[in-house]
């Protein structure tokens, strides 16, 4: 049965006091969690310890924006997924738009990170998305095939228990337009349509996939009540407790309908 997860993706913000107070704010709230949702934050790299010990013994999970595909070894700069576990992470996000477009990430590299990470025991929060040009040209499918063949081609059936999708539509992601609950469900439908084709209906039903793109307290029931959105993988919103934590409230609302 799939559960509702709500992430936080904190992308390049914080400082130490600012990961303190937020990550013991939001496990004030979710201390011992409740039914069928889990929550996530992703806090950059230098922060994942402060907030580990901020989470404390809370229900709250800790996830990394990324991990590198090699083991540790020389690879100045980069982090590996055995260094993400050993500060409490359980998560990473592999492939979100930003690395793809601003830093130029391939699906090859994606492909490597995601078949590393879930090796070394992460769950892997893989991205997929449309830009809004190829939206336009009625390429969203196409595209979202292409990204989740090239990520996922040598990923064996018994491995995608770890593996959850977030849609994450390029146009939608910091800019305040959100994709309508229909635009997200269909193209969430699809790539559990094509979960089914590449492994078997059970991968299909099982995965997670979660809506990403301007997530904000006031469009989340209606996003996260769509058959398809099994959770939602929030940016700006994920900054502040008093955003973030009405868009968890609104997934314990859905998954305990
Ligand atoms: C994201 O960074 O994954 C994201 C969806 O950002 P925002 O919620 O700010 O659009």
């Amino acid at each position: 049965m799939r559960r509702m997860l709500v992430a936080g993706n904190w992308k390049m913000n914080a400082t130490g006091e600012f990961t303190r107070d937020l990550a013991s704010a939001i496990a004030a709230d979710w201390s011992s969690g409740q039914g069928g949702v889990d929550v996530l934050v992703c806090p950059p790299f230098p922060y994942l310890s402060a907030a580990y010990e901020a989470l404390g013994d809370s229900a709250v999970l800790l996830g990394a924006q990324d991990a590198y595909f090699e083991s540790p070894g020389a690879f100045t700069g980069e982090i590996a997924p055995e260094m993400l576990l050993d500060v409490g992470c359980q998560y990473v996000i592999i492939g979100h738009s930003e690395r793809r477009h601003v830093l130029g990430e391939t699906n090859d590299i994606i492909c490597q990170k995601v078949m590393n990470s879930l090796a070394k025991g992460l769950k892997v929060i893989l991205c997929v998305g449309e830009l809004l040009q190829e939206r336009e040209e009625g390429r969203t499918q196409s595209v979202l095939a292409d990204q989740m063949q090239g990520a996922l081609a040598p990923l064996e059936v018994h491995a995608t228990a770890n593996l959850v999708i977030a849609y994450e539509p390029v146009w939608a992601i910091g800019t305040g337009k959100t994709a309508t609950a229909k635009q997200a469900d269909s193209a969430q439908e699809y790539l559990r349509n094509w979960l089914g084709s590449r492994y078997n209906p059970e991968v299909a039903a099982g995965t997670g996939i979660l809506y990403g793109g301007s997530v904000k307290p006031a469009n989340a029931l209606e996003l996260l009540s769509q058959p398809n959105v099994d959770g939602a993988l929030v940016g700006g919103a994920s900054l502040e407790a008093e955003s973030f934590l009405p868009i968890v409230h609104s997934a314990v609302k859905i998954a305990n309908s």
